[in-house]
């Protein structure tokens, strides 16, 4: 079995130990990624150390964001936006094994991974759904409905608050994890933020030894209703960010 001895040493670092059932489910979803990539692109990072870093461990920084007595056993309502390969919500669930989570991703073949995964680990309380954020989330079971949503990776900010904040409830939050400097990217997205909902940009720094890349987790309050009106059509909030 492997070690992943640098997922356990970051945990442990953000407060959590796992014992070796779940280390072995980690080990079980890296197979099945490697497997699946052969065939499906679903990710650029192949080495099985970049796997437990730069996929596993940074998707679990989000941790970070909560004081840990208050998430360990919640059923909070979690959304991944964007869920690609599962990040960063399937780690988020196998160490928050409570939680309601809903993977949303708009790539067929990515959901069909995401299906198998969720069979493969044997998640409850997990589902898939493949559509646009754009489409769901004027779905009246999903529009402010979660407590959390997160989106790694899908698309700068001022596009993320139009199509993440609408599904957050009211005194709920987004966060998402960014790379780099980002004070650009908040500062042009201020405009979205606060038509969609979203009140005070809160940061939490990611110091993490086995990550080294400046990272960030950009965490937005839902303060009031996201007007009907958003998101807009698919594709919009990427192309004319509000
Ligand atoms: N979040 C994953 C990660 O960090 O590895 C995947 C990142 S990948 C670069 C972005 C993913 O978001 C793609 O799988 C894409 O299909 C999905 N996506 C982009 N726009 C979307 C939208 N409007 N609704 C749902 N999924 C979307």
């Amino acid at each position: 079995m492997t070690q992943f001895t640098q997922l356990v040493d970051g945990l442990t670092t953000l407060g959590y130990e796992i014992g070796p059932g779940q280390v072995r489910l980690f080990e079980v979803y890296r197979d099945e990624l490697l497997r699946w990539n052969q065939y499906t692109n679903l990710t650029s990072i192949t080495d099985p150390s970049g796997i437990e870093t730069r996929h596993f461990l940074d998707s679990l920084t989000i941790l970070q964001v909560f004081e840990k007595d208050a998430v360990r056993n919640s059923h909070m309502r979690v959304l991944d936006i964007g869920a690609g390969a599962g990040f960063p919500g399937i780690p988020l669930k196998l160490i928050l094994t409570d939680i309601n989570l809903v993977l949303l991703e708009a790539t067929g073949k990515k959901a069909a991974f995401l299906r198998n995964v969720v069979v493969r680990l044997g998640l409850t309380r997990t589902t898939v759904v493949n559509d646009r954020a754009e489409v769901l989330a004027h779905v009246p079971s999903h529009r402010e409905s979660y407590d959390l949503v997160v989106a790694r990776a899908v698309a700068p900010l001022a596009s993320l608050a139009e199509l993440c904040l609408p599904f957050v409830t009211v005194g709920g939050m987004f966060v998402a994890p960014k790379k780099g400097a980002i004070v650009d990217e908040i500062a042009e997205a201020r405009n979205a933020i606060s038509q969609v909902g979203g009140a005070d940009v809160h940061l939490v720094e990611v110091r993490l030894p086995q990550l080294a890349d400046e990272r960030t987790l950009v965490c937005i309050r839902k303060a009031s209703h996201s007007p009907d009106r958003y998101p807009r059509r698919s594709g919009i909030p990427l192309k004319r960010p509000l």
